[in-house]
Order: C-alpha cells, then sequence, then structure tokens
C-alpha cells in the first residue's frame, strides 16, 4: 500500500518509521511531530469486494460479496468464513441480507434479474423468486415486523409485462421454519417502488417512496402530506421511538407529533443527496450522503462525523454497526473517487470497518481575563488535542457551561464572547469531543470575576455614604444652627420685647409718679372746694374735676401698683375680716357708676364671709371687675355680682355649719380649705373667642370695644393682684343664649382660710387679729383704738411757741406748701426737702409729729423712719 503526502499529511522532510507490536507505525519526522498509523486491524480494517449485512444471534457475521455473487459468513470467534453461492441456493445478487428473530438469515435482491429472496436456516438456502413481482427488492425497505412477519419492497424497473407488479411482499415464518408469502400488497393499495418501509410501535407501517405512507393496522394507506415530494430513501426510529425519515434532495425529517422537523446543508448536513440514516448505540444518527457523512448528537449535526472523503451517494452503499460498536461502511461500485483511494485504488466495491476509538480529547482554555469590567461582556477562548491528532484540531468540537447550567451543544467555536454578565464570581467549563464523539470527562474549568457597577463597589458605596452621612450632618448641622439662630433671635425679640415692656411700664411708673404729685395738689384742694362750694353750679362742676381728676389717680394707681408687684416689692397684708359688708360697701360706692349708665347692677351674697384676706387687694380685684362689667355693658343692662364661699375639702361641713360653728365658741376653722368665689357677671357685648386668650394681657384692649377709654391695665393688674394671692380667675363669654347681648362672666377664687394658708407675707403682727370688718386694726402688738378713737391733733392748742411742732419732709414744693398750708396756723411748721434734712431737724427740735414723703432725693422716707425710730 502506499501512503502519499496528500493523504497522510505526512511532513515533507526525511522520515523514521518504526513498527510496534499493536500494529502501528510510527513515523517520526525532524522537526518534532511524531505520527502513529495503524496498520494493523485495531480501529480501522478495510474488506475488499464485500458489504457488510447484519449479524446474528449466535455472532456470525454476514457479508454479500458483488462480484462473485456469494454471500459470506464470518465468525469471528474462531476466524472461520464460510462462502455460499448459486449452487447453495442463493440468489444470484443479493443486495441486502438480515437476520430475522425466527434465527433465519434472509437474502433479497435478484436472481436472473428479477426480483427474489433466499432463506437459510443455518443449513442450507432455499431460494424463492417473484418474476411477477418486480425487477428486484429495494434493500432499505426489508424488515421484519413485530408480529414476526417479514417485508420486502419492489425496486428496480418498472415490470411492464406483470399487472400485478410492485408494492410489497408480506412473508410469515411457520413453526417448522418454514417461509409462506402471507400477503402481497399490490398497487394501487401500495405504491409501485418502495425505497424503504419500517414499523413504528404504535404499529403502523411506513411506507416510503416518493410520498410517504403510513397505514393504521388495515392495509389502506394514507400519504402524509406535510413532507416533500423527494425519495424516501430511509427510515430509521432512534432511541426514542422518533421516526426519522432521509428525503433524497431535501433531507432528514424527524418526527413530532404532527408535524415534522426538516434538517438540511444549513443545519450541518454534509449533503441532500442521501443514501442511508443509521441509529448508533449511542443513540446518535448517521447520516450518509454523496458530500460526506454527518452525525447527529440529539441536537446538532456534525457534518463530517468521517473524513470529506468518506461521502456514499450510491443506494447500494450504506451503514451498518455491529454489536461490538464497530461501524461498517459499505461503498458500492463507482462510489467517488476518494473512497476508492483508501480501497487501494483498485477494488472500489468494499466494507470499511471502523472500530472507534475510545479516547477523549484534552481541553484547555486558552484566554481568560480574571477580572471583567462592567458591562460584564467577558470573551474566554479555548483548544483542544486530540491524542495522536487523530481528530485534527480544527473538527474538535466544543460544549461550554457557565455556572452549571445546562451545556451548549457541541460546535467548532473556539471561543466566545458573554455579554453584560451579571457582576460577581463565574464558573466557565468547556470540554471537547472528537470525531468519534468521545467527549473530555474532565472539562476544563475557568473562574472569573465580573467587576460590580461602580455604583455597587464597596469603596462607592463607603463613599457615598460618607457623603450622604456628611451631607445629612451638614444639613443637620446647618438646622440645628438655623434652629439656634431662631431661637436667639425669639430670645432676642422676646427680651426686647419685655425690655420695651420694662421701659414702657417704667416710663408710665415715672411718668404716673410725676403725675400724682402735681395730681394730689389739685385733688387735695378740689376736694376741699367741693365739701365748702355751696352754690349747685359750681359744686357740679367741682364733682366732674374731682372725678375725673380721682380717674386719673386711680390710673396711676394702677401702674405703680403694677410696677411694684413686678418688682416683687408688694406683699400681702392679710387681715382677719368678714368680706360681705365690705362688698357690700365696694360694690354701693359703685351703684352712682351703674346707674349714670343706666344698669342695674345686683349683689348675691352669703350672709358671711369670714377668714383671713388682703382687703386692699381684694378690693382691687373687686372694683376693677364691677367697674369692667358696667364699663362695657349698654344701657339697660345688667350687672350681678355672686359672692359665696366654696369648701374643698370632702369632709367639709357646710358653709353655715362653719358659722355655726363659730357662733357655739368652737374653733370655727377646721383643715378645710375654704375659698371666696366671686362672680360678675354682666350683659355685655361679650368677648370673642380669639380675644379671650389675650385679654388678661397687659394693654390688651378689644378693638371694637376700644369706644369705651381704657388703658388694657386693669385686667393684668387683677390677674397679677389673684396670682398673687394664690387665686384663679377665668372668664367665660358668651354666657347668655341673646346674640344682641351675650355677656361676659367673671369668676375669681381666693382662698379664704387660716392664716397660713393665705400665701406670701402677713401683716398681723404678734399673733393677735386684726379685725377690719369691725374696722379696727392692730399695729406694733398694742391695740389700736377705734377709727372714732383718733381726734386731730388740738387745733385749739395756742399758737406760737406751744402749739404742737409738725416736721414736713417732702421733696415736691408744692406739695409742702399744700401740707403746710392745710395745716395752717395752728401749728408749728417744720420743713424739709428731703429725708437727710428732715432727720437733722427732727433730732435738732424733736417735733410732735413728721409728715414724710417716701421717694425723695439724698435720704428717703423709709430710710428717715428706720433712722429716727
Ligand atoms: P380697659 O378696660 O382699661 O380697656 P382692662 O384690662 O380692664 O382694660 O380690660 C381689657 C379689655 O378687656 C378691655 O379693653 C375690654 O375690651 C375687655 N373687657 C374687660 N372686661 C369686659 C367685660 N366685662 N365685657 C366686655 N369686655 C370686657
Amino acid at each position: 500500500m502506499v501512503y502519499s503526502r496528500d493523504q497522510m499529511q505526512l511532513p515533507q522532510v526525511p522520515l523514521s518509521l518504526y513498527e510496534t507490536g499493536n500494529g502501528r507505525i510510527w513515523v517520526i519526522g525532524r522537526i518534532g511531530y511524531v505520527y502513529s498509523v495503524d496498520i494493523g486491524s485495531g480501529e480501522w480494517m478495510t474488506y475488499a469486494g464485500l458489504h457488510f449485512q447484519c449479524e446474528t444471534a449466535d455472532g456470525l457475521q454476514w457479508f454479500f460479496s458483488r462480484s462473485n455473487q456469494i454471500a459470506v459468513s464470518h465468525d469471528p470467534r474462531t476466524g472461520t468464513w464460510l462462502q455460499y453461492g448459486l449452487k447453495d441456493g442463493l440468489i444470484d445478487r443479493p443486495k441486502v441480507i438480515i437476520s430475522s428473530s425466527h434465527g433465519l438469515v434472509w437474502a433479497a435482491g435478484s436472481h436472473g434479474n428479477r426480483a427474489a429472496i433466499s432463506v437459510f436456516d443455518g443449513k442450507r438456502w432455499v431460494r424463492i423468486c417473484h418474476p411477477e413481482f418486480a425487477q428486484t427488492i429495494e434493500p432499505n425497505s426489508v424488515f421484519e415486523a413485530s408480529g414476526g412477519t417479514v417485508w420486502f419492497g419492489a425496486g428496480g424497473q418498472l415490470l411492464t409485462g406483470s399487472p400485478h407488479a410492485g408494492g410489497a411482499l408480506q412473508y410469515k415464518v411457520e413453526t417448522n421454519e418454514t417461509v409462506r408469502l402471507l400477503r402481497h400488497h399490490a398497487p394501487p393499495d401500495f405504491p409501485y417502488f418502495i425505497t424503504s418501509m419500517i414499523e413504528t410501535p404504535d404499529k403502523s407501517l411506513w411506507v416510503g417512496s416518493t410520498l410517504l405512507f403510513r397505514s393504521d393496522g388495515t392495509s389502506q394507506l394514507h400519504s402524509i402530506p406535510d413532507l416533500p415530494k423527494g425519495n424516501t430513501v430511509d427510515m430509521v426510529m432512534d432511541h426514542q421511538q422518533t421516526l426519522w425519515v432521509a428525503k433524497e434532495n431535501y433531507g432528514v425529517c424527524r418526527q413530532q407529533g404532527d408535524l415534522w422537523r426538516m434538517f438540511s446543508t444549513k443545519d450541518g448536513l454534509a449533503g441532500l443527496l442521501l443514501s442511508h440514516l443509521l441509529v448508533l448505540r449511542d443513540g446518535s444518527i448517521l447520516a450518509s450522503s454523496g458530500s460526506g457523512i454527518s452525525r447527529f448528537d440529539g441536537s446538532t449535526w456534525t457534518t463530517y462525523a468521517y473524513p470529506e472523503w468518506f461521502a456514499m451517494s450510491k443506494r447500494e452503499s450504506g451503514l451498518r454497526q455491529s454489536d461490538d460498536g464497530s461501524i461498517w461502511l459499505n461503498y458500492a461500485e463507482r462510489e467517488m473517487r476518494t473512497a476508492q483511494m483508501v480501497v487501494n485504488g483498485t477494488a472500489s466495491f468494499c466494507t470499511i470497518r471502523h472500530r472507534p476509538e475510545t479516547n477523549p480529547p484534552e481541553t484547555r482554555i486558552t484566554d481568560c481575563p480574571k477580572q471583567v469590567a462592567q458591562p460584564g461582556n467577558s470573551t474566554v477562548a479555548w483548544s483542544g488535542h486530540d491524542l495522536w491528532s487523530s481528530t485534527p484540531l480544527g473538527e474538535l468540537q466544543y460544549s461550554w457551561r457557565l455556572d452549571g447550567g445546562e451545556w451548549s451543544a457541541f460546535s467548532r467555536e473556539t471561543g466566545r464572547t458573554f455579554l453584560n454578565l451579571e457582576s460577581g464570581r463565574h464558573e466557565l467549563e468547556v470540554r471537547a469531543r472528537d470525531r468519534a464523539f468521545n467527549i473530555d470527562p474532565t472539562p476544563a474549568r475557568v473562574e472569573f470575576t465580573v467587576i460590580p457597577p461602580v455604583w455597587r463597589q464597596p469603596w462607592f458605596v463607603a463613599l457615598i455614604s460618607v457623603l450622604t452621612g456628611s451631607i445629612v450632618l451638614l444639613a443637620w448641622i446647618l438646622i440645628r444652627t438655623r434652629e439656634r439662630h431662631l431661637k436667639e433671635r425669639q430670645a432676642e425679640r422676646e427680651r426686647h420685647l419685655v425690655e420695651v415692656d420694662r421701659l414702657k411700664t417704667g416710663f408710665f411708673t415715672n411718668i404716673s409718679h410725676e403725675l400724682r404729685t402735681p395730681l394730689t395738689v389739685i385733688l387735695g384742694p378740689l376736694e376741699m372746694m367741693l365739701k365748702t362750694e355751696s352754690d349747685p353750679e359750681k359744686k357740679s362742676v367741682l364733682a366732674m374735676m374731682v372725678k375725673n381728676a380721682r380717674r386719673v389717680a386711680d390710673l396711676i394707681t394702677q401702674l405703680l401698683d403694677l410696677r411694684k408687684i413686678e418688682e416683687g416689692k408688694v406683699q400681702i397684708n392679710a387681715v382677719w375680716g368678714d368680706l360681705v359688708p365690705l362688698v357690700r360697701d365696694w360694690t354701693d360706692s359703685l351703684q352712682p357708676l351703674a346707674d349714670s349708665a343706666g344698669i342695674s347692677c345686683l349683689l348675691e351674697s352669703v350672709a358671711e364671709c369670714r377668714g383671713w384676706f388682703d382687703e386692699d387687694k381684694v378690693h382691687k380685684i373687686f372694683t376693677n371687675l364691677i367697674a369692667n362689667a358696667i364699663k362695657y355693658t349698654a344701657a339697660g343692662g345688667e350687672v350681678r355680682v355672686r359672692l359665696s364661699v366654696e369648701v374643698d375639702d370632702c369632709r367639709a361641713k357646710t358653709v353655715e355649719d362653719l358659722s355655726a360653728a363659730r357662733l357655739e365658741g368652737q374653733e370655727p376653722f377646721q383643715p378645710y380649705k375654704r375659698r371666696i368665689k366671686f362672680v360678675v357677671e354682666d350683659t355685655g357685648a361679650g368677648i370673642s373667642q380669639e380675644h379671650l386668650g389675650h385679654i388678661f394681657e397687659r394693654f390688651y384692649r378689644v378693638s371694637e370695644s376700644s369706644a369705651a377709654a381704657g388703658s388694657g391695665i386693669g385686667l393684668n393688674l387683677t390677674k397679677e393682684l389673684v396670682d398673687l394671692l394664690g387665686g384663679e380667675i377665668h372668664v367665660e363669654s358668651p354666657v347668655h343664649p341673646d346674640p344682641e347681648r351675650p355677656g361676659t362672666r367673671f369668676t375669681v377664687s381666693l382662698p379664704l382660710g387660716q392664716r397660713s394658708e393665705v400665701r406670701g407675707q402677713r401683716s398681723e403682727v404678734g399673733g393677735q387679729k386684726s379685725e377690719v370688718g369691725e374696722q379696727r386694726s392692730e399695729v406694733g402688738g398694742r391695740k389700736a383704738e377705734s377709727v372714732e378713737d383718733f381726734r386731730p391733733l388740738n387745733p385749739l392748742c395756742p399758737s406760737g411757741e406751744e402749739a404742737p411742732l409738725i416736721l414736713v419732709v417732702e421733696d415736691d414744693e408744692d406739695i409742702r406748701n399744700f401740707i403746710t398750708d392745710g395745716l395752717g396756723p395752728d401749728y408749728r411748721i417744720e420743713t424739709a426737702d428731703n429725708g437727710a434734712a428732715g432727720l437733722q431737724i427732727a433730732v435738732e427740735q424733736v417735733p410732735d409729729l413728721i409728715i414724710t414723703d417716701l421717694m425723695m432725693p439724698v435720704m428717703d422716707g423709709i430710710t428717715l423712719c428706720r433712722e429716727l425710730k
């Protein structure tokens, strides 16, 4: 045998050749290549002049020869070859040999150029000719059906002289192993020429000609319309019991339910001049064509399962597999040139036994980035190597899977770009497959990392967190600073307001003080004139003057009181007494005011209300509220004043009980908490809700009621006094259903209990009580005389040296003069314009009486008194 360089790809250099015991020749070139050529029967074996056909259950391999018209059996175990010829009963032109389940060997083809079969029962052949049936029998149409019958399809040329020719023959094997023609399925029920035939597990008979037919158990055939009209050259069932149909010039069709999937050259088939289909033991399918032998692995076609020149185009050529896994490639005469070369260039009719090598290729990953930047596009390259390069590098196929997913279909791709991979670690596995479909059992494995996008990288997240944190912190600081500024400004504003208020009050106080002195000087003489005036006209003018001067004096007093309260200079002078007669007096004194305003003023009071109270302050509270009620009630209205006593303690007896106890000489002051409740209610215009909350504020006036003259001091002072006395004051409006006269109700509650319950400092001295109601007071521990007991210093005393000496200490000259004038000639008068001067005179002359102002320059009246004491 001659191997030329273009066949073997041998290097063009001097070679060293070695033969080893396993039938291989090692070819060693100079530039480092080593080739191994199988010259024994290990992998490849060519049997010239024979076609492998089948293997019987007892292990005999059956061939037939074309030229010698013989069938050959070969026992591989003993190496025995037996040949059978015409004289043994064989037909003269066998095209196919099958073995059936009955232990029979069937040779089909023609005898004397007419269809004929020979059946071998192990001892002898029986020839059966069917000259009326067909010219020959088609090799791919011979098969054993599930019922044990053996089918033969008509082939060759049309038999013009035979009216019942064509179709199929169905043979039955009798129990004595004799065979009998069961039925001739002739046209028109069956097509005349049957190129292939098969039975599917559902017992359907599939009959192929140019059309494909199917019978569902009856002899009636139905054509399958969805398939193209090429010759149905072969039909097989794969391991999934799926029917495959090879259609000449169209491709290979796979049945999928009622549909067909067609594979053609664009799906990887080497050519469309199909000759044979073979299901291999691993489940893959070989399809031979005039352009090469392709192999389907379940998902894709490998175009060349054998080198291209293994192509087979003749119907008589074909593929077989024996039980040992060998693939037999039968080549008919005048097959392709390349195939002839394999067979020594002489006998083209041959069978090539291929025992596929089982060495899997190796896979390696040649290029893979360790780290992949966003957007996660990773290109990986791989390669493989088959032992002795039995599958050339370019024909190795690869399959890959990412992160343990599905393996991809095998292809010749030697790399891939994965797009938009998720960030994180990935594992890629690649496995190579050689031409014999050996798969690398240890796939190449590589790991790489797709770097997360910037916004998911730890440093970025940290940066953003820090930035966000900083922004939040900054915002917080800004807000805090702003809040602090606002608070400071607010505090500043409040301080300012307080200051303004203080200045205002201070101003009023100073002004008031300045006003009071001249007012005293005005009011004094005026009152005197009013007393002495007899002319009624002048008297009424004087009365009006006195009234207004008193109003101004009252206002001034209020302002001065406020100032004193603010400065904490006001003390509580609680005295023991009955409040009821006082309240009557106060109400009565306001009666003229009410009368002049046309308002009725009513007092409802308990009979008695004894206790400790600061008469002056309570008086101011009461008169303020009653005067306001009169002032803000229209003519015809009504002011009601109610005085009652409340007892807080639940054990308390009624007020009457308390009074009774006192009358019986018992200690009237049980540990009950008593309060004066004083209500002033009018039928005036009332106070709207928006103002109610403000009316106790200083200088606050309700605009709609501002028609009545006022200063906004009265209620503020009242509240300050109530607070000072530990009481409470409330206002309600409206209090009547009449919208015209909604009215206002002020309720004051003041403690009226034991001395200790009256807050602040008390004026009671020496533990003795002073009964105000009885017009008595107690000062300096000595019981004072009643008011009636006081007499003016004897005015009848002679003037001159004997007249009593009065020292008038007063900084205001007018008042000094007014007092001096008032005392007149009845007394000797000494004057001083400040405390210090007064003290000096007092020490030198020891006057009988000293009249002193309080506020004076140099030394004030209080200091003077203290010095004198
Ligand atoms: P003045 O009376 O000098 O204006 P006050 O402090 O006594 O100041 O009263 C504050 C405001 O309360 C008054 O301007 C008045 O609008 C309202 N007010 C007080 N008492 C009454 C009342 N009995 N009826 C209606 N409004 C009243």
